[in-house]
């Protein structure tokens, strides 16, 4: 942590936005959500505290999706089209063990994945254009529920992103040193659907299995077969996942029970290759049941789509970062993520790029985000500001252009 001057990694170009009113002002909103962190839609605290730092900049103030707040960001054209920065903002049930002077005083909740920043650097970017606007309008989007993966779907229900043409955020990452930032075409992270095969067939005694159907040879059966969708269906050069968790059958060693049911989670990076995993776990389910004279019931819960950055949105994403953080600063992923993040909701509907922002301090690890020690360095709050805000503003200009 310091207070006063800027980390050398953090270019002239970058320090040079913020005036020291701003700065202090940012870094004790950070600290203040921080040490008051709340669960996905209970962010109420966390909510007013960013309407009182918005109120001053921003009109329309609003809640979107319970805890969301939406605010709006005046441009120089008020019929150029809308552009929307979004961070979020929950915590999650861990007990934080970082030791910083401001850490988490609700047992049990805490800020480790960085959202803290995120909300934060948002603020900050509202305050940038504010001072600095775009062409058109953009929507500042402080999204609750990251972390269940339901709050960016809350946030497309409430309508709120209505006429928004595109959308940008990004997540800290102690992978990469303050002043790097990761804005990848592509795939960035992956979608999490899971299943759950429930197989019927017969009871009965253990000594009589010719008056069975039985579930569980069936379920030998069908977990071997269900490891040929990655290894013979999927085409080799799309990653994917298929993992069966968990098992349940049976009650006891002399009796064939009547039921056993498996549940999976699928990745994947691409809208095919999900659909084709998912299909295909149906289908083998319901054919080696048959195969065992058993029934399948499959039940499919999509959960997050895949991140797949689009070529155009990321191109501006790109210009921003590069033209405040220099060309050897914007860095590639250099290796892919089958994590999911819900920021993909809005991809789905809306042009975009998500970022990665570097958070590591000079010298410091490279902890691992949910951990108990983690934290993202503070000067992060400024590079993604800044980058947000001018990505903004890049966007807003190039779909101007296209009008
Ligand atoms: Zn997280
Ligand atoms: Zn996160």
């Amino acid at each position: 942590m310091n207070d006063g001057s800027m980390d050398p990694e953090v270019p002239a170009a970058v320090q040079d936005l913020f005036d020291a009113d701003l700065r202090r002002a940012l870094i004790a909103l950070r600290r203040a959500i921080h040490a008051d962190p709340e669960l996905s839609f209970q962010e109420e605290r966390t909510a007013q505290k960013l309407e009182r730092a918005l109120a001053p900049i921003a009109t329309d103030i609003r809640r979107a999706a319970k805890t969301g707040v939406v605010a709006r960001i005046r441009g120089r054209d008020s019929s150029a089209p809308l552009v929307a920065i979004r961070g979020d903002i929950d915590a999650l049930p861990v007990r934080e063990e970082t030791g910083l002077p401001f850490a988490s005083h609700n047992e049990g909740v805490m800020h480790a994945c960085g959202h803290d920043v995120h909300a934060t650097w948002a603020v900050g970017a509202a305050d940038l254009l504010a001072r600095n606007p775009a062409m058109g309008d953009v929507l500042v989007v402080l999204q609750p529920a990251e972390e269940t993966g339901r709050g960016a779907p809350a946030i497309i229900e409430s309508g709120a992103l209505d006429g928004v043409r595109a959308i940008f955020g990004g997540h800290v990452d102690r992978r990469f040193a303050v002043g790097q930032v990761v804005a990848d075409e592509g795939p960035l992270a992956a979608s999490a659907d899971t299943f759950e095969i429930e197989l019927v067939g017969q009871g009965a005694h253990a000594a009589r299995p010719h008056e069975s159907a039985d579930p569980i040879v069936g379920v030998g059966a069908l977990i071997g077969a269900i490891q040929t969708i990655v290894s013979r269906r999927l085409n080799p050069a799309h990653p994917g996942v298929v993992t069966i968790g968990t098992v349940h059958a049976g009650t006891a060693p002399n009796v064939i029970p009547d039921r056993a049911t498996l549940r999976g989670t699928v990745r994947a990076v691409d809208a095919p290759s999900r659909r084709l995993m998912l299909d295909e776990v149906q289908r083998i389910a319901e054919t080696i049941a048959a195969a065992y004279r058993l029934s399948a019931k499959v039940t499919l819960e999509l959960g997050t789509p895949p991140i797949v950055n689009p070529p155009n949105a990321t191109a501006w994403a790109r210009r921003a970062a590069t033209s405040l953080l220099g060309e050897s600063s914007v860095v590639p992923l250099g290796f892919l993520n089958l994590a999911g993040e819900d920021f993909a909701h809005y991809l789905e509907r809306i042009p975009g790029c998500f970022l990665r922002i570097g958070a590591r301090e000079p010298g410091g690890a490279p902890i691992p985000a949910h951990a108990p020690k983690f934290y993202a360095a503070e000067e992060s709050i400024f590079v993604g500001a800044a980058v947000l805000a001018e990505t903004a503003r890049v966007a807003s200009e190039a779909l101007s252009v296209e009008r």
